[in-house]
C-alpha cells in the first residue's frame, strides 16, 4: 500500500468515528444545504442553466488554447502582464522575482486555492516575505496553521468557541469574542495590512477571453482591498478558469453564488482589466496574471477526464458527498478534496500516489445531481479506478483477492463448498483487519442458495 493511502485510511477510522467533528461538520453542511435549497430558486429552469454552462464550458475547454491567447492578446494590449507557468516551481519563481522587482516585504492576500496548490505562503515566508490571508476564514487557518478545510468554506470545520480561543491565544483577544466582535478585531488588524503591504495576491474565479480580465467573487470585500492599496496586483490561475465573454458572467456568477453558498449572487463580483491608467483614481500600478498548469494539460488529453476542467470550485459536490460528511476535509491531504479533489488530484499529484481517493467513495451519484456544470463525477471516479487497475497502481495482494473473488462467484460449486458459518469465519480472517473495528461484516447466510431450493422441494 504506498504511503499516501496508509495515512488516508488512519486518517478516515479517526475521523470517521470523532462524533464531535461529526456534529460540527454536518451542523455547517446543514446550513449549506438550507442555504442552496432557498438560493437555488432564483433559477426558474435549473437544469437548463446547468446544461448550458457545461455547454459553454465544454466549448471553453475544446479550445482553450484559442481563449488563452485571446484572453492574452487583449490583457498585455492594455499593459497587463501574463506569465505561463509549467509547474509550481515556476510560479513560485515568477512570483518571488516579481517581489525582488519591487523591493516587496509584506504581501496581502485573497482567497486563492491555486496559491495552496503551489505551497505559496510557506515559499514566500522562507525568503522573508511576511504574507497576510484575508479572507476571514483563511486568516483563521492561517493563524492556526491549518490547510484550508473546504474549498469554499476554509474553516467549517471550527466552533464559534474554538475560534474565540485561537484569537486569545495566538493575538492577545479578550477572551470568549462573540462572532460579530471577533470579526471586527480582525478588521482592525487587517486593515493596517492592507495599507502596508506591497503587493496584493487573489486567486481568480474567471478569466474572460473578450475583454481579457480577470473576474473575482467574494462576500468580504478583502479581495477589492488587496488590489486596491498595494501598487502591484498579481492574479494567479489554472489555465481552465477561462470563459470566453464577459456575457458568460450573467450565467456563471449566480450558478457559482447558488451553489457555492446559497445566495442568489456573492456580495463583490469586480472585473480586473489591468493596472491604472493615467487618467484613473483606483488600482495597481502594475498587473500580473500567472497562468498555472500544473497538470491540467494531462487532464486536457485525456478525452474521458476531460471535462473535470468544467469546475468552477463552488464546493457543492463536497457538501452532498456521505465520504466527505464523515472524514472531513483535511483527511484527502490533498489541495481539493471531495468528489472533484479525488477526481483530479491523481493527474496533479499522480495516479499512484492518489488513486485511493477514487475508491473513497458510495458511488451513489448525488456529487453529480448537484454539480452546476454537470461534470459526471462519480463516473469519473469509476474511471480513476479502471485506469488506476490498467496501469497495475494496486498490490498484489490486492490483485490476488480479486482473482480469487472473481472466480469463487464465477463457480456455484466453490460458492456452495462451505456453509456460512465457515465463510463467515473466512471472511473475518481477511477483511476484518482492512474493514475496521467500527464496522460490522457481512453476514453470510446459514444455507447456501442450492441447499434452500433443495429444501422447497424444488
Ligand atoms: S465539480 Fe461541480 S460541484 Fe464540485 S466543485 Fe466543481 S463545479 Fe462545484
Amino acid at each position: 500500500m504506498h504511503e499516501q493511502e496508509k495515512i488516508f485510511q488512519e486518517e478516515s477510522r479517526i475521523k470517521a468515528t470523532d462524533l464531535e467533528h461529526r456534529r460540527k461538520i454536518n451542523y455547517s453542511l446543514t446550513q449549506s444545504d438550507i442555504a442552496f435549497q432557498k438560493g437555488k430558486n432564483v433559477f426558474s429552469d435549473l437544469e437548463s442553466a446547468r446544461k448550458r454552462a457545461k455547454n459553454i464550458k465544454w466549448e471553453t475547454i475544446e479550445h482553450l488554447n484559442k481563449y488563452l491567447l485571446e484572453f492574452e492578446k487583449k490583457f498585455t494590449e492594455r499593459g497587463g502582464k501574463v506569465i505561463w507557468a509549467e509547474n509550481p516551481q515556476q510560479a513560485l519563481d515568477a512570483v518571488l522575482q516579481i517581489c525582488k522587482q519591487k523591493q516587496a516585504k509584506s504581501v496581502v492576500k485573497s482567497k486563492s486555492m491555486v496559491t495552496e496548490e503551489i505551497h505559496l505562503n510557506p515559499f514566500l515566508s522562507r525568503h522573508g516575505i511576511e504574507v497576510v490571508e484575508t479572507d476571514l476564514g483563511e486568516y483563521i487557518q492561517q493563524l492556526s496553521g491549518e490547510a484550508p478545510y473546504h474549498m469554499v468554506a476554509p474553516s467549517m470545520h471550527k466552533s464559534r468557541e474554538e475560534v474565540a480561543r485561537l484569537f486569545h491565544d495566538k493575538l492577545n483577544a479578550p477572551p470568549g469574542l462573540a462572532p460579530e466582535e471577533l470579526t471586527l478585531f480582525t478588521r482592525q488588524i487587517l486593515r493596517q495590512k492592507y495599507v502596508d503591504a506591497d503587493i496584493g495576491i487573489t486567486g481568480v474565479n474567471f478569466l474572460l477571453a473578450d475583454i481579457g480580465a480577470v473576474a473575482v467573487t467574494e462576500n468580504e470585500g478583502n479581495a477589492r482591498l488587496c488590489t486596491s492599496f498595494p501598487k502591484t496586483h498579481i492574479a494567479i490561475t489554472g489555465i481552465e478558469k477561462i470563459l470566453p465573454s464577459v456575457n458568460d458572467l450573467a450565467l456563471f456568477w449566480p450558478l457559482l453564488a447558488t451553489h457555492g453558498s446559497g445566495q442568489q449572487v456573492t456580495v463583490y463580483n469586480t472585473i480586473f482589466s489591468g493596472a491604472r491608467k493615467e487618467n484613473e483614481t483606483d488600482g495597481p500600478e502594475d498587473m500580473y496574471v500567472i497562468l498555472l498548469d500544473n497538470g491540467r494539460t494531462n487532464i486536457l488529453a485525456d478525452v474521458t477526464a476531460r471535462e473535470s476542467l468544467f469546475c468552477i470550485r463552488c464546493g457543492a459536490c463536497l457538501n452532498v458527498c456521505p465520504v466527505f460528511k464523515n472524514i472531513g476535509g483535511h483527511t484527502y491531504n490533498a489541495t481539493y478534496g471531495g468528489p472533484i479533489g479525488s477526481v483530479i488530484t491523481p493527474y496533479l499529484s499522480g495516479l499512484k500516489s492518489y488513486k485511493h481517493l477514487s475508491y473513497a467513495s458510495s458511488l451513489c451519484g448525488a456529487c453529480t445531481q448537484v454539480c452546476p456544470v454537470h461534470i459526471n463525477l462519480h463516473e469519473l471516479l469509476l474511471y480513476n479506478r479502471n485506469k488506476s487497475v490498467k496501469a497495475h497502481c494496486g498490490s498484489r495482494s490486492e490483485k490476488i483477492g480479486w482473482l480469487l473473488w472473481k472466480k469463487a462467484c464465477l463457480n456455484r460449486a466453490m460458492m456452495n463448498i462451505t456453509n456460512g458459518r465457515i465463510k463467515n469465519f473466512m471472511i473475518k480472517l481477511l477483511f476484518r483487519k482492512s474493514w475496521g473495528d467500527n464496522r460490522s461484516l457481512p453476514d453470510f447466510a446459514p444455507k447456501t442458495f442450492n441447499e434452500l431450493w433443495e429444501a422447497t422441494g424444488q
